[in-house]
């Protein structure tokens, strides 16, 4: 089945892009948990980070750092998680690969990290 983001990939559904290169994809999550909240996927529909071979996840790791580097200069927020599901278990719901980058801003602990599926 194709997933989601494959399908932001091939531009059949619309996103906010923030960067793109051959491997990753960066654009902002639809339901975000606080502003700025981004996706970076790798383009192969693989789902989790054991499914990758080394240069995805040396291309996905480089693409997080570049983002988040750029987020912070236009957001400034005072810090950042970095978040990556693997299962339904532990709240994945697009079994597409990505990396969650959530800026966050002191005093917003009311910020939910984490919605199960
Ligand atoms: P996960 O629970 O790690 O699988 O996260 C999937 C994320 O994808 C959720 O934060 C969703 O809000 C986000 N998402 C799902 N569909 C879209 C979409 N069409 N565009 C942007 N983000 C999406």
């Amino acid at each position: 089945m194709t997933s989601v983001f494959t399908r932001i990939v091939r531009g059949e559904i619309p996103a906010f892009k923030l960067y793109e290169d051959e491997l990753t994809l960066a654009f902002l999550d639809i339901n975000p948990a606080a502003r700025g909240h981004t996706l970076v996927i790798a383009k192969p529909e693989l789902p989790g980070l054991l499914d990758l071979p080394p240069e995805l996840v040396t291309a996905t790791a480089l693409t997080t750092q570049r983002v988040a580097r750029a987020i912070v200069a236009a957001l400034k927020p005072d810090g950042f998680n970095i978040i990556q599901n693997n299962g339904s278990a532990a709240g994945q719901v697009v079994f597409h690969f990505h990396i969650h980058i959530i800026p966050r801003w002191e005093g917003d602990r009311s910020v939910k990290l984490w919605r199960p599926g």
